[in-house]
């Protein structure tokens, strides 16, 4: 099965259509990682998009708190503001999805799926200590994981992690890396909708389990456009800025 891992779109339309663009005719199933909305300019539009993918789907902590089963109280203030902003706007029929998304991880094909870490859906797996963790109690070879906007992740190969390395070139869309028989990987499919690891094109994965292989992908998008709609909606100008950066 091909599956499209989609992460963080943080209701950002624009972002999401470019990835779903680039990833048309390549993949059988959707999987969506969590944080459907927050930050951006565009929540409803971005739910009823991913409504119409069928994906298989967990809930982010900025969904908790967009749909008010959490307060986000533990949220810095500017993510505090994007989470009320959300939260009004919200259709009810949209408030009731966000509310009744399942908690991770969930498996297809052999493969499981997180928002933060497999043990805690809202932790961040930032460093090799960390993933060690998660890689060691994983259930399956391949875990997919979100909630840091990192694309790329670990490998572990004889209880030693490495993180995977690739790069993608401006003007090419997509790294490969094989999947190995003997290691046990935990990957991030990047963030669709407000990357911070210094690329600001939109990321996703493609991961195919027959061909033991994942592909991880940036597609250029208009970031201009979605910057105006969040100006328009008095989003914080942080959460503005750092889409051109893709910090
Ligand atoms: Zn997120």
């Amino acid at each position: 099965m091909r599956i499209l891992v989609l992460s963080d779109v943080h209701a950002n339309l624009t972002g999401l259509d470019a990835a779903l663009t680039a990833a048309a005719g390549k993949f059988d199933k959707v999987v969506c990682l969590g944080d459907v909305v927050g930050y951006g300019p565009d929540p409803n539009e971005v739910i009823d998009r991913i409504k119409a993918l069928d994906a298989l789907i967990i809930r982010g902590n900025h969904d908790k708190a967009g749909s008010g089963i959490e307060d986000a109280s533990d949220f810095n203030p500017v993510a505090r503001r994007a989470a009320m902003w959300t939260r009004e706007q919200l259709r009810p029929d949209n408030l009731e999805y966000l509310m009744n998304l399942p908690i991770g991880p969930v498996e297809l094909e052999g493969m499981s799926f997180v928002h933060g870490a497999l043990h805690d859906e809202d932790e961040y797996v930032f460093t090799q200590a960390q993933a060690l963790e998660g890689l060691l109690e994983a259930p399956s070879a391949v875990t997919f994981f979100g909630h840091t906007h990192l694309q790329g992740g670990f490998v572990m190969r004889d209880n030693q992690v490495e993180a995977v390395h690739f790069k993608i070139p401006a003007g090419t869309s997509f790294a490969e890396i094989p999947l190995e028989r003997d290691a046990t990987y935990l990957l991030n499919p990047g963030s669709a909708g407000q990357p911070r690891d210094g690329d600001a094109r939109a990321g996703f994965a493609l991961a195919d389990s027959a061909a033991k292989k994942v592909q991880f992908w940036r597609v250029p998008y208009d970031i201009p456009a979605v910057q105006q709609r969040m100006t328009t909606a008095g989003l914080p100008e942080a959460l503005v800025l750092r889409l051109t950066f893709g910090r």
